[in-house]
């Protein structure tokens, strides 16, 4: 008997009952979730297919939600922008979900139109609408920061990071998410952002794609039953994902951050869970992951409603790979020769693309850089390429200056052929796009008649470099892109 009892004591240690946790299998994943994925064109809005749109393409949408949708104005933001809370349901759980507090993080108000759209539609998911409708009561602030929005960038107009405002409450944006947090008293909070596109899932050869986080409330990042069940409902998202992005969920930094709105909504009692998503690949306005947005917002109703999340542990959540920065770059070119000093040597290189904006915000070009160089066996390229034995060297610049009607008329190829990767230009129209064509247009040198070379294969620098094999150029990197030339 006493024998016995030890072995029962033993068996429930904290050690044991952990690996007994990752034995057992995840609960089935409910029949909708695949659904909602599938289904996704149906509810998708027009109107949104890039990233840049402002809160006059999304306004006439919110207006014009029907019953029993209710729609208020939340406020204005500092530039005197309307900030609408839309919200929906009679169920006794509250549950806030905001978009865009940073105004170039656009992928959830997609969604979150999309989900509006499902919300009111009548076909096979009636029943489960009316589940979500009559358990719980939904509220949304899409688009918190219009004025950031408006220009396509992060902070708001006074020049805050509205993520570092809970405290202080500078922000009319800021003042707003509080109040309504405070109003519901929501029982769960989703924090919906997008994240920088070069972090990895972990020390893999894969992008965290979407990367989520049940945010901390404390220095010490205790688990109480708020933040545990946040994580307990990141397990349940998790599984849909990786379905689709296999790898490519991440975990965002869970270090506590005193000033961020997760972080303290988290405190105030909101199960809280951020979503940020980032890239993927061949996704580059994002459509892909508002799709998935779309479907992992509504599994996730689904599973409060029916409190399906109360089936898991933390296991799936605490298992995801940390994001990784630095882990990825637009493109990586393996193995090259450069020369400094009349001196060979091998280096990868790794170039980014920044997004520039133009017209108005609407639209944007890239320019880009060389980021990283050296050995990079630890950094991936969303494209790669491995050149072994290749010599990188700088292109030349085009003798003579053109204008723009020229210059969209030359054969680029011809060009590169002979080693001339950027070409200089009079008029420079705003909607000029650096590498369209696929050479880089740069303003005119000091002496034009003789430019010389494109600057130097240096950290920084523009990099339209040609990678040659026995003097032969074979191929060009140009404004960050590849190009094969021959
Ligand atoms: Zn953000």
């Amino acid at each position: 008997m006493q024998k016995l009892l030890l072995i029962v004591l033993f068996c429930s240690c904290f050690a044991c009952q952990s690996r007994t946790q990752q034995a057992e299998p995840e609960p089935a994943m409910s029949p909708n979730a695949e659904r909602f994925y599938e289904k996704h064109p149906e509810y998708r809005v027009a109107g949104l297919e890039t990233r840049r749109f402002k809160l006059e393409d999304i306004e006439p949408m919110i207006k014009a939600l029907p019953a029993p949708f209710t729609v208020k104005l939340a406020g204005k933001s500092f530039q005197n922008r309307n900030i609408y809370h839309v919200s929906i349901g009679t169920g006794p759980v509250k549950v806030l979900m905001w978009s865009q507090m940073h105004g170039d993080e656009s992928t959830a108000t997609m969604a979150l139109m999309d989900l509006f759209q499902f919300l009111q539609k009548k076909d096979e998911f009636d029943s489960l609408r009316q589940v979500l409708l009559s358990k719980l009561t939904l509220h949304f602030i899409p688009m918190l920061n219009p004025d950031g929005a408006n220009r396509f960038t992060r902070r708001n107009m006074q020049g805050i990071d509205i993520n570092r405002d809970a405290m202080r409450l500078q922000t009319p944006e800021g003042r707003i998410l509080k109040r309504i947090r405070d109003e519901t008293k929501a029982d769960w909070g989703f924090n919906l952002h997008d994240q920088n596109i070069y972090l990895g899932a972990g020390v893999s050869p894969y992008p965290a794609s979407i990367s989520v986080l049940a945010p901390a409330y404390n220095y010490t990042k205790d688990i109480n039953e708020t933040r545990g069940d946040a994580m307990r409902l990141i397990g349940v998202m998790n599984q849909l994902l990786q379905k689709h992005i296999p790898k490519q969920v991440g975990r965002y930094d869970d270090a506590f951050e005193p000033r961020a709105f997760g972080d303290n909504i988290q405190k105030w009692g909101t199960r809280t869970i951020l979503i940020e998503s980032g890239g993927l690949k061949g996704d580059p306005e994002n459509q892909m992951l508002r799709r998935l947005n779309f479907s992992i917002f509504l599994t996730a109703l689904e599973a409060i409603a029916m409190e399906k999340y109360k089936e898991w542990n933390y296991t799936a959540y605490e298992g995801l790979p940390e994001n990784q920065p630095g882990g990825f770059h637009d493109l990586v070119v393996r193995k090259v020769q450069v020369m400094r000093n009349d001196k060979w040597y091998k280096v990868d290189l790794a170039f980014r693309r920044e997004e520039v904006n133009y017209d108005n915000s609407r639209k944007f070009f890239y320019r880009a850089n060389i980021a990283e160089m050296g050995d990079l066996m630890n950094t991936n390229g969303y494209d790669e390429i491995e050149l072994e034995g290749y010599q990188a060297v700088p292109g030349s610049i085009k003798p003579g200056v053109i204008g723009w009607e020229e210059a969209s008329k030359l054969d680029h190829l011809a060009l590169l052929r002979q080693g001339i990767t950027d070409v200089q230009v009079s008029t420079w129209p705003e909607s000029l796009e650096l590498s369209k064509l696929g050479v880089l247009l740069i303003r005119p040198r000091p002496n034009p008649a003789n430019p010389g070379s494109s600057t130097a294969i240096n950290l920084g620098s523009g990099g339209s470099i040609l990678l040659q094999k026995d003097g032969k150029t074979e191929y060009a990197v140009v404004n960050g892109f590849l190009i094969k030339v021959q």
